[in-house]
């Protein structure tokens, strides 16, 4: 068996010992004769497994008792609909649009009242983040959206935007974990599971519990955030294998790595190891502005679009793969979450150092 470095933006890199622990229990999850892919979601067992779960979120999130957590499926982008089916309850809301998730979120928005874009960067092709200090706010906004990591773009938000009674709403799918939280600065922090955390299958969603319960009649129970919350993420069968899979990321979390302080300088560390790279030669070119650089995705491209995909190709055959910027963007992007060791990164730079020696 060889393993690769994998660089894909999601589904991604989980860590090895939790893929081990995984297949240990596969057949039989602890003396219980049967695998969790199998077990009742009504059962004893699967009941310590998404309480245990919920426990390990709010201890390494350091959640505060007044927020809410649920396991919701469709991803992060059912949840592009669920804020605004939830929480516009004054018809209108403000969006920064940052990148393409964030157009997307604000797109579906607009099917259910009045978005008002407060700030957006697609002047600059996404490059950077637009200043939460001087943007465009309205007057009567139930939320602000934003999304915190641009995992397209390559870019996250350095500052907050914080408005007093304006409940901030953030898409955290692809830095979720990557580092310590204040939670309380926000009125709802959501994140699809399969870019930092576990299998795709699900997202989660973290809500104060004061917005909850805003839902007009006509909203579709599985959309409703009270509906799924008030039964503990068990209104219908919910993704369990994903469930005991965000378990385990964050056992490891806990217990390995050190909790999210640890986390976070492991993941500094390696970010800073490939711009200091990018930053050191002229052949590769990260176009973002350096202080909206986000530590998860990391954009670079070559001289040239031919160049690019040599560089892949390349790359793939010596065992780093899914480097393939978005269409968006064009050229690399190298997407360095949790699971991706620091020597995976090492080992990219000198590729990539090797390759603009034989091509430059
Ligand atoms: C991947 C991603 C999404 C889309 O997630 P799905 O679970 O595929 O719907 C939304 N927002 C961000 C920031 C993402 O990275």
């Amino acid at each position: 068996m060889s393993r690769v470095y994998n660089f894909s933006a999601g589904p991604s890199m989980l860590p090895e010992p939790v893929l081990k622990t995984a297949q240990a229990e596969l057949l039989e999850y602890e003396g219980s004769g049967q695998s969790v892919m199998e077990m009742s979601h009504r059962s004893a067992v699967f009941d310590e497994i998404i309480k245990s779960t919920e426990a390990r979120l709010r201890r390494v999130l350091r959640i505060p008792g007044n927020y809410k957590v649920g396991f919701f499926q469709g991803g992060a982008s059912t949840q592009f609909a669920m804020v605004p089916l939830n929480l516009m309850t004054t018809g209108s809301a403000d969006y920064f649009v940052t990148g393409n998730f964030s157009g997307l979120a604000a797109k579906e928005a607009e099917k259910f009242g009045r978005v008002h874009i407060a700030a957006s960067s697609k002047d600059k092709n996404f490059t950077y983040i637009p200043n939460v200090k001087t943007a465009d706010y309205s007057p009567n906004a139930s939320y602000i959206h934003i999304c915190q990591n641009n995992t397209i773009f390559g870019t996250r938000f350095a500052e907050l935007p914080q408005r007093p009674g304006v409940p901030l709403v953030a898409d955290l799918s692809s830095c979720i974990l990557s580092g310590p939280l204040d939670v309380s600065r926000y009125g709802l922090i959501y994140f699809g599971v399969q870019k930092n955390v576990a299998p795709a299958g699900m997202a989660v969603a973290i809500i104060r519990e004061d917005l909850l319960g805003q839902a007009g009649p006509a909203v579709p129970a599985m959309l409703n955030y009270k509906t799924i919350i008030d039964k503990e993420s068990m209104y219908n069968t919910p993704p369990c294998w994903c469930i005991y899979m965000t378990g385990l990321v964050l056992r490891y979390i806990e217990e390995r790595v050190g909790g999210l302080e640890a986390m976070e300088l492991i993941n500094t560390a390696k970010a800073a190891l490939l711009y200091d790279y990018l930053d050191s030669q002229e052949f590769y070119k990260n176009p973002v502005e350096k202080r909206y650089r986000s530590l998860m995705n990391v954009t670079f491209t070559s001289p040239t679009p031919e160049m690019d995909k040599a560089f892949c190709t390349a790359a793939a055959e010596a065992g780093f793969v899914n480097l393939k910027g978005h269409r968006l963007v064009g050229g690399m992007r190298a997407s360095i979450y949790n699971a991706m060791p620091h020597e995976g990164v090492a080992k990219l730079v000198q590729f990539m150092e090797d390759f603009r020696k034989a091509n430059a």
